[in-house]
């Protein structure tokens, strides 16, 4: 009996929800009373499992396949290593690469699958918890299985910082290269160039209550002179103002920086999954009864046309004239 999880890796860099999903694993591994197993796959493996070796985490399993993320080489080399170790639990993230493999891993394995777990307790029965509705209503699950399949939330749980002792062992896995179906050859960022808004410690966030797109260089002004990073919410990006990767919420990014300023957004669930794991929540907005003053830290109830340029300024810098 094991908790295996699964880690992640782009563009030679361990993604945070490796380190989310070791919390995540430890917890349900002290719950069932077993080891705790990560696996990672392709790319710098050594490097990677030196990176997740965090405190927690019993062995490292290094499958040395292929550079860049591959369903077929992710979905057989999961299932070769589920067979030999045989978790009772199998987490994977719940991230573009996770839901393109974890089904798949799970009909193979004939295990029942959760996906986006957000919580989880064991109580006989493993229960799990995640949203339906868009966000709406939370919903438990009882898992009546021994063995199980869950994809975890990115920002869920805290990332796990300590150094651990991990035994790493390579495996070996057998591709059938006839089965793999597709060839990958690079990485290919789609849109919007280099910004990632999930790494941002600070981002200024803008939504419908900036009117026109004309009026971004003010929003765009406050964001270099503090020093931070321009998100929004949805209505910015359907109207091609912004793009797909500066949106967040539930279709967008889920982002944790330090601080989040919400400008001239209302706070919608759909916007709120994106960021309620902000350290600072700071809102800008003329309606003291938008949603978002129910979850932010500060609250400055006023147009934004008025406060942003005098935040602008407070903090060095020069509001465009708009
Ligand atoms: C399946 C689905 C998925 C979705 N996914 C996402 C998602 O990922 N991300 C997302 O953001 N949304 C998402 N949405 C849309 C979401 O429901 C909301 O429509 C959206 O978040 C609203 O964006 P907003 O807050 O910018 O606009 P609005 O709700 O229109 O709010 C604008 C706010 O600006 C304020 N305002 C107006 N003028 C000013 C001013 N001069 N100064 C200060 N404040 C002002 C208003 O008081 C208002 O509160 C999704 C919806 C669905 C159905």
């Amino acid at each position: 009996m094991t908790v295996l999880a699964i880690t992640e890796h782009r563009r030679g860099e361990v993604r945070d929800v490796s380190y989310e999903l070791v919390t995540a694993g430890r917890e349900l591994a002290d719950d069932l009373g077993t080891d705790l197993e990560l696996a990672v796959i392709g790319g710098d493996v050594e490097g990677f499992a030196e990176d997740v070796n965090r405190d927690g985490v019993d062995t490292i399993y290094t499958v040395d396949e292929g550079e860049e993320f591959n369903h077929g080489v992710y979905t057989q080399a999961i299932e070769q290593l589920a067979t030999e170790v045989e978790p009772t639990a199998l987490l994977m993230p719940n991230s573009v690469n996770g839901l393109d493999y974890a089904p798949s891993v799970a009909e193979q394995l004939d295990l029942p699958l959760v996906t986006d777990v957000i919580d989880f307790e064991t109580n006989g029965n493993l229960e799990v918890t995640r949203e339906q509705y868009g966000g709406k209503v939370e919903t438990t699950y009882d898992i009546d299985a021994d063995d199980y399949a869950l994809t975890i939330r990115p920002a869920e749980w805290p990332k796990a910082e300590a150094a651990g002792d991990a035994a790493i062992e390579a495996f070996d896995v057998d591709i059938d290269e006839d089965a793999l179906g597709t060839t990958v050859n690079g990485f290919e960022e789609v849109g919007g160039g280099d910004v990632d808004i999930t790494e941002a410690d600070v981002l200024v966030s803008i939504g419908r209550g900036i009117d026109e797109e004309e009026n971004l260089p003010l929003v765009e002004e406050l964001a270099d002179t503090l020093g931070a990073t321009l998100s929004s919410s949805r209505p910015i990006v359907d109207n091609g103002w912004l793009p797909k990767n500066r949106q967040v919420g539930q279709s967008g990014k889920v982002v944790t920086p330090d601080v989040y300023i919400a400008i001239g957004i209302s706070g919608a669930v759909q916007h709120v999954a994106g960021m309620k794991g902000a350290d600072t929540i700071v809102a800008i907005n003329t309606d003291p009864n938008a949603p978002i003053y129910d979850i932010a830290d500060y609250g400055i109830v006023d147009d934004l046309f008025e406060v942003v340029p005098e935040l602008i300024e407070e903090f060095g810098g020069e509001a465009p004239n708009i």
